[in-house]
């Protein structure tokens, strides 16, 4: 039943329990202004409804977002001429050759009075520029 019919109904149960026309004229304003207030908050539910939409498919896109952004296990990063591969945490602790096609870890040199650089089994070298940020 809906409000406009529960306020028809309240104003009949009035007039049909013997109440004075003053009572039920007074019931049938205060009806009316409940009913007012009652058109007012529908309107009101289907603006709210509408930004709830709006919000869940902007919520949905975000975390579409965010999960894309997230850094996946195992995945090289390359960072200083070389490939680092992901932790959980950050990265390990020697870097993969980004020359050689099946991408070999590398060692790090420490060559006499030169800045040390990377090195992997076929010869390719990277310099030394420490870990890539987290
Ligand atoms: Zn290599």
């Amino acid at each position: 039943m809906g409000a406009a019919e529960t306020a028809k109904e309240i104003v009949r149960i009035g007039s049909t329990a013997g109440l004075s026309k003053d009572v039920i004229d007074l019931l049938e304003k205060k009806l009316a202004l409940l009913m007012d207030e009652n058109i007012a908050l529908a309107k009101e539910n289907v603006v709210l409804i509408a930004k709830v939409s709006v919000l869940e498919n902007e919520n949905r896109n975000l975390r579409t977002q965010l999960q894309d952004a997230q850094p996946v296990v195992g995945a090289f990063h390359e960072f200083g001429g070389v490939l680092w591969k992901r932790t959980a945490n950050g990265f390990e602790k020697y870097p993969y050759c980004k020359e050689c096609p099946h991408h070999p870890v590398m060692m790090g040199m420490p060559p006499r009075g030169r800045p040390m650089f990377w090195r992997c089994s076929s010869e390719h070298h990277a310099p030394f520029q420490g870990l890539p940020k987290v």
